[in-house]
C-alpha cells in the first residue's frame, strides 16, 4: 500500500506515511471507534477526477456525527487536499481512504478530539473482474439497534472480516449476509441487486449500508428505463433470480455466477447487470459527473 516515499494527508499536512504515527492510547485502535470512507479517482480524458467526492465526504461527516466523533474540517478543503495528495503520490487512478480517528482517551466516553488521515493507493477492482461464487454466511449483519449501520464505522467491519474470511476458507469469493429478520441484506462490503423477469430488486435502506454505488445503480436504471424495486429479499428470492450482481466503490459492478453452488443460467453479458456495468464504467470516466475542484 505504501513505500518510504508515500505521502498521506494528516490533519492539514502532507507527511510521509512511513514516518507518521497514530496514538496507541486512543479509542480507535482499541475499540474500533473511528469512521472512514472509500473513494475512487479515475484517469479520465479530462484529467484525474474523483467520483462523487462530495457525497463521500458528506457521508464521512454524517458517520462521525452518528458516533459523536468530532468533525471540524471543511469538505471542499478535504477534497482539494485529496487531489493534492494524488498529485504528490503520482497517482492517477487510485483508491482513496479517509479515516477519522480519536485523540488520546481510553474511556468509553465520546471522543473530545479527533484526527483525519487520508491515504491513497493503486487498487484494481476489489473483487477482481471474474464472475463471483458467493455463499450465504452464518455471520449476520450488525444489529442496527446496537450500532448505526448507516454509518461507516470501523468496528462493524470485524463482522465483514469474519464473513469474508469464512467464505474464502470455504472456497467462495464473497459472502452474502442476512439481516436480523432473516432477509438477505448485502455482501460484506457491497450492496446486492438481483434481476427477475426483466426487473431489478435490491433490499431497502434500514438494514443495508446506504451505498453511493447502490444509489448510482438506481439512477442508471431510471436512465435505462429498467424497473427497480426496493424490497426485502428472501434466500428463496436470491436463488430463484435470473441473475445477480454486487456493487460498491471498491468493487464497482461485478456479476455473481453462483450462490451456494447454485449457478444462474442467464448469460451474464445479456443481463441488466451487465448493461449497468457498462454504463457505470462510462459514467466514472465522464467529466460532467465530477466535482472539478482545482
Ligand atoms: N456495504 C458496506 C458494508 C460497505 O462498506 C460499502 C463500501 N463502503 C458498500 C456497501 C458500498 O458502498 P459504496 O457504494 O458507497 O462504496
Amino acid at each position: 500500500y505504501y513505500s518510504q516515499e508515500t505521502y498521506i494527508y494528516l490533519n492539514g499536512d502532507f507527511v510521509k506515511a512511513a514516518e507518521a504515527g497514530a496514538d496507541f492510547f486512543g479509542q480507535s485502535l482499541h475499540y474500533g471507534y473511528a469512521a472512514f470512507e472509500g473513494l475512487r479517482a479515475y484517469s479520465t480524458h479530462h484529467g484525474i477526477r474523483i467520483f462523487k467526492a462530495e457525497e463521500h465526504f458528506d457521508r464521512l461527516e454524517k458517520s462521525c456525527e452518528a458516533i459523536n466523533l468530532p468533525f471540524s474540517w471543511d469538505r471542499q478543503l478535504l477534497i482539494a487536499s485529496t487531489y493534492e495528495l494524488l498529485s504528490k503520490n503520482n497517482l492517477r487512478a487510485a483508491y482513496i481512504r479517509p479515516l477519522v480517528f480519536s485523540g488520546p482517551n481510553m474511556h468509553l466516553t465520546a471522543a473530545s478530539s479527533s484526527n483525519i488521515m487520508i491515504a491513497a493507493w493503486e487498487w484494481g477492482p476489489y473483487l477482481g473482474q471474474n464472475l463471483l461464487r458467493v455463499c450465504i454466511s452464518d455471520v449476520e449483519r450488525p444489529n442496527p439497534k446496537s450500532l448505526p449501520i448507516d454509518a461507516k464505522v470501523s468496528g462493524q467491519y470485524v463482522s465483514s472480516i469474519l464473513a469474508t474470511s469464512d467464505a474464502i476458507k470455504r472456497g467462495f469469493d464473497e459472502a452474502l449476509l442476512l439481516d436480523q429478520e432473516g432477509y438477505i441484506a448485502q455482501a460484506s462490503s457491497e450492496n446486492l441487486f438481483i434481476e427477475k423477469d426483466f426487473k431489478l430488486y435490491t433490499p431497502p435502506l434500514g438494514n443495508v449500508f446506504p451505498g453511493i454505488t447502490r444509489q448510482t445503480v438506481i439512477a442508471l436504471c431510471k436512465e435505462l428505463n429498467v424497473d427497480i424495486v426496493e424490497k426485502k429479499l428472501t434466500v428463496a428470492d436470491i436463488l430463484a433470480a435470473d441473475s445477480a450482481f454486487l456493487c460498491g466503490t471498491a468493487s464497482e459492478i461485478i456479476g455473481i455466477k453462483e450462490v451456494d453452488g447454485m449457478a444462474y443460467e442467464e448469460d451474464w453479458e445479456h443481463t441488466i447487470g451487465a448493461s449497468i456495468q457498462r454504463k457505470y464504467k462510462k459514467l466514472v470516466l465522464e467529466e460532467e459527473n465530477y466535482e472539478v475542484i482545482i
